[in-house]
């Protein structure tokens, strides 16, 4: 008897003939989740096997796979040859493994038989595996509508039963869509955001602003903490921490104070879509909200838009904030997301910003001051890390 984890995947299935590079992807990933447990991975008939992870690590490499992008759901199974001794014995103890403490419960086989030449077909399984259950547990009886216990038996090349069937991730594998650079803050909404986009199958880069001495050296640990979140299921992050007081002071001392806000939105944007082509990236990620704030109205949003060539994807857009922090408590961020901390937009708030700029006059009010100069200096003064789910060391030049 063997333990083995099979894992099923979800929207790959639409895939015509690139299905072949998702699963590729799919697999690729999984193995990197469990690259330290000692797993081998294979692919079969639209199914993956994971074998070769000891007992010990078996709920910790669940879990892992839980944040793997792309499978629908995982079973801790274990295979047996196809032949029926062995497959009523390992039921029996499958079963007595699951009742735990409890006496009484309702059951049902559900047998599939993918090998045909198997000589018992899918009803006879379920119908002679039942009677040998309730043989040997008394406390058991069959319920074929809402059963408590699924005992399901699955005959390929070997025989696989398992009781369990925990929900995966979905979306799609990392790195078949390609990457993009998403602008993380320390707050609530663009770690979500770059998890959202990151389930699409997107590889991300990060970029960060911070404002130092304004914004605190705590800041910046929190956004390198969360941006490990993110990484627990996006994979590995470059993450870029950008100097951004020059540029903000001069925003403040220079130009019209109710278009302070959006003025850095826009200069974030320039920033971030040049950090985002030396990584890659094709597309700018921010976790903005149509409505929620003065610099997230439409007119907002599209002067905000005009600032870049990249398209920038809001996959917030149309979400409450209680939605959103339901999907942060979900993915783990929320906790770090609340820690008290000061974020640039914070620092330099204008006290009547602008609720409906106009492109004209933001382009004109930039095009007051020589900022392509202050980018160039923050550029060079960026900080760029490799930020993964157990940690971050600075980025090779
Ligand atoms: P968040 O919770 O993500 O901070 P928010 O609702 O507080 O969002 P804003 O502060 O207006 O909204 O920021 C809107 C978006 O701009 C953020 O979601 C993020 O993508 C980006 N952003 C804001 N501040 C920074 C920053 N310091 N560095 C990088 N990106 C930022
Ligand atoms: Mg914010």
């Amino acid at each position: 008897m063997e333990n083995v984890l099979l894992v099923r995947y979800g929207e790959i299935h639409l895939k015509g003939l690139n299905r072949p590079f998702f699963e590729r992807k799919l697999v690729e990933g999984i193995k990197h989740a469990l690259s330290d447990l000692g797993a081998t991975v294979r692919m079969e008939q639209g199914r993956i096997f994971v074998l070769g992870i000891k007992d010990k690590d078996r709920d910790e490499a669940v879990d892992r796979l839980t944040r793997v992008f792309g499978i629908h759901s995982i079973s801790p199974a274990v295979a047996v040859e196809k032949e029926w001794g062995a497959i009523a014995g390992s039921a029996k103890e499958l079963m007595q493994r699951t009742l735990g403490e409890s006496e009484q419960a309702t059951f049902k086989v559900m047998a599939r038989r993918a090998d045909k030449r198997f000589s018992m077909n899918s009803e006879e399984i379920n119908r002679e595996l039942g009677q040998v259950l309730l043989e040997s547990f008394p406390g058991l009886s069959v319920d074929v509508h809402s059963p408590k216990i699924k005992m399901c038996v699955e005959i390929r090349e070997k025989a696989y039963l398992y009781c369990e069937e925990i929900p995966g991730a979905n979306g799609m594998p990392t790195g078949t869509a390609g990457r993009a650079a998403l602008l993380i803050s320390g707050g609530i909404d663009s770690p979500v955001a770059g998890y959202l986009m990151a389930k699409r199958g997107l590889e991300l880069s990060a970029v960060h602003f911070y404002s130092y001495p304004y914004t605190s050296e705590r800041a910046r640990d929190k956004v390198v903490d969360l941006t490990g979140l993110v990484a627990r299921y996006s994979g590995p992050i470059r993450l870029h921490l950008v100097p951004f007081t020059e540029i903000q002071l001069a925003i403040y001392e220079q130009c019209p104070p109710k278009e302070t806000t959006v003025l850095m939105r826009r200069l974030m944007m320039k920033i971030a879509e040049r950090w985002a082509r030396a990584d890659g990236a094709l597309a700018l990620i921010t976790g903005e909200a149509l409505g929620q704030v003065a610099s997230q109205t439409l007119e907002s949003l599209c002067v905000t838009d005009d600032a870049v060539d990249m398209p920038v994807f809001r996959p917030l857009i149309g979400f409450d904030k209680d939605d959103i922090i339901d999907i942060a408590k979900k993915i783990n961020t929320f906790n770090t997301s609340i820690l008290p901390y000061e974020d640039c937009c914070t620092v330099f708030v204008p006290q009547h910003p602008v609720t409906k700029p106009k492109v004209e006059d933001l382009r004109n009010s930039e095009a007051m001051v020589d900022f392509e100069c202050m980018i160039q200096k923050a550029m060079a003064d960026t900080e760029t890390l490799i930020v993964t789910q157990s940690g971050s060391e600075k980025a090779e030049a």
